[in-house]
């Protein structure tokens, strides 16, 4: 048995490769960015060919550094970017348009023309998603509709679609000489066509969007051989044995196994995904329902997601915008030189409230400034501002759920700043708890790339592989506590009803 398990991390800036050993331990990596296309405003694109090139180099990258051939590689895991969507022709490999990216909100248009029949939680019972320019279904049908040529090429049966994981695997296994056209479960959650319940595509959903079913990748689990690499390739005839979109993977990595375990990564946005088991709970709270792992032909497990837009981008606009710290650590330093937040509070609702408000006429605010208030009064505000949000994300997950979090795992960027993990226990009341391999994303995915060829035993063997680095535990005293949450809750309110007939 080979030694090494290699990762390919296929995120929005960049892309990654990491080999792991059997205790998770990082031997090596590469990384590689790749250019963020913006045309317009709204859009977000990514040449698909260029991540394909990156990913090539970062596997040798990684590969030379450890100074290992494919011979000590066990097999590949794969994770990624979700929703974003590239179509290409199945005869050439080449891409018919730019990828568009999960961010992109270009295809609002599709979102009203399918929400005026039905409303936006038209589809949400069979796939826990509602309409949204965030889903890869949405972004399809506007390359369908919109790039001249696809639909007569679709409907032929030369067109393919994939988010990245599919469209990687597919190259490395052969590209037009028979690469494998497959997705996992998780990635195939965030598409707005599969049945949550079958884990199958919809016929029915797939005529309403005007989607071929002939185009889509077949939905397999999270953990199963897929394919090998091909003859040419660095890591050729090394199996490829696990997917998963990129929250998923990080809370797979951080060993979030059993019902309730819940996780936090903490980067430009936050992502907070709480594990339902085998149990499809649909929110009532403004969140979304969408698979967590599914292990060769086992069960599917659930999980809720919550959302946060903008967390480590409002550290970066307090750097960029507005100048008051040279690098993100300095507001942690800014944030120190004050008690408290001197009644400061920051609703970073840049482009509207997401979960759980979800209210798009909302726009950033701060509120409470008196003469007193200075730049440290702000960082702090701004670091705040991100715990209370995770709070009000874990409100609504223990709602859905009826399980009371014990203790929330963390994970991302952000997770370096001591402050900000200590507000978040005492906001939550409950400990909050860092591993020592903070590289969660890649972990989950070689993780489940492992269990599948027997590198790794079971699920005990990754819970033995994951180790506390750190834990904050709360010590704000309660009605504190409460008190700071009654007038973040009273901010929030100042940032609503803002967009109207009047704002440009
Ligand atoms: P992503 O994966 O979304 O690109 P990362 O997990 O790499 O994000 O985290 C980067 C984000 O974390 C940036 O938005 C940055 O502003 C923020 N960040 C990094 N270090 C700190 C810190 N010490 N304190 C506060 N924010 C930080």
């Amino acid at each position: 048995m080979s030694d090494y398990i290699i990762a390919i991390d296929q995120g929005t800036t960049s892309s990654r490769a990491i080999i792991f050993d059997d205790r998770g331990t990082i031997v090596s990596s590469g990384q590689k960015e790749h250019a963020q296309i913006m045309p317009r405003a709204g859009w977000v694109e990514h040449d698909a060919l260029e991540i394909w090139r990156n990913v090539q180099e970062v596997i040798g990258v990684a590969l030379a550094r450890a100074d290992l051939t494919r011979h000590g590689i066990a097999a590949i895991g794969i994770t990624n970017q979700r929703e974003t969507t590239v179509v290409w022709d199945r005869r050439t490999g080449r891409p018919v348009t730019n990828a568009i990216v999960w961010q992109d909100t270009r295809t609002q248009d599709i979102v009203d023309r399918l929400a005026a029949d039905g409303g936006v939680d038209r589809f949400k019972g069979t796939v826990g998603l509602p309409l949204a320019t965030y889903f890869s279904g949405t972004k399809v049908a506007w390359i369908l509709e919109n790039v001249p040529g696809a639909r007569e090429s679709a409907e032929a049966g030369d067109l393919l679609f994939g988010t990245t994981d599919s469209w990687i695997i597919w190259n490395l296994t052969g590209g037009p000489e028979g690469g494998v056209h497959v997705t996992d479960v998780t990635n195939a959650s965030r598409t707005l066509f599969m049945d949550l319940r079958t884990l199958e595509w919809r016929n029915d959903i797939l005529e309403v969007f005007g989607v071929p079913r002939a185009m889509l990748p077949e939905i397999r689990s999270s953990s199963e051989v897929y394919g090998v690499a091909e003859a040419s390739s660095l890591l050729r005839e090394t199996p490829i044995a696990g997917i998963l979109g990129d929250q998923q993977a990080a809370t797979f990595g951080q060993a979030a196994f059993s019902v309730g375990n819940t996780k936090n990564t903490y980067g430009t946005g936050c992502f907070l995904i709480c594990n339902t088991g085998e149990e499809i709970v649909h929110s009532k709270n403004g969140l979304l329902t969408t698979v967590g792992y599914q292990l060769g032909d086992g069960p599917a497990h659930y999980a809720l997601e919550g959302s946060i837009a903008v967390t480590g981008s409002l550290i970066q606009w307090l750097r960029d915008q507005l100048g008051i710290i040279g690098s993100a650590p300095e507001v942690e330093e800014l944030a120190r030189t004050v008690p408290d937040n001197g009644g400061v509070y920051i609703v970073p609702a840049f482009s509207g409230l997401y979960a759980p408000y979800w209210r798009p006429e909302a726009r950033g605010t701060i509120v409470g400034l008196t003469r007193f208030a200075n730049k440290g009064h702000i960082s702090r505000a701004a670091l705040e501002a991100v715990a209370y949000q995770t709070r009000d994300v874990l409100d609504a997950v223990n709602a859905d759920s009826g399980v009371a979090l014990s203790e929330l795992r963390v994970d991302g960027g952000m997770v370096a700043n001591d402050a900000l993990m200590q507000f978040q226990a005492d906001i939550l009341g409950v400990p909050v708890v860092r591993p020592v391999v903070a590289e969660t994303t890649a972990l989950g995915a070689a993780y489940a790339a492992g269990l599948a060829v027997g590198f790794w035993g079971g699920l005990e063997d990754l819970t033995a592989n994951w180790q506390e680095d750190r834990r904050w535990e709360p010590q704000l005293d309660v009605a504190e506590r409460e008190r700071l949450l009654r007038q973040w809750r009273k901010a929030v309110t100042k940032s609503m009803d803002w967009i109207d007939e009047d704002s440009r």
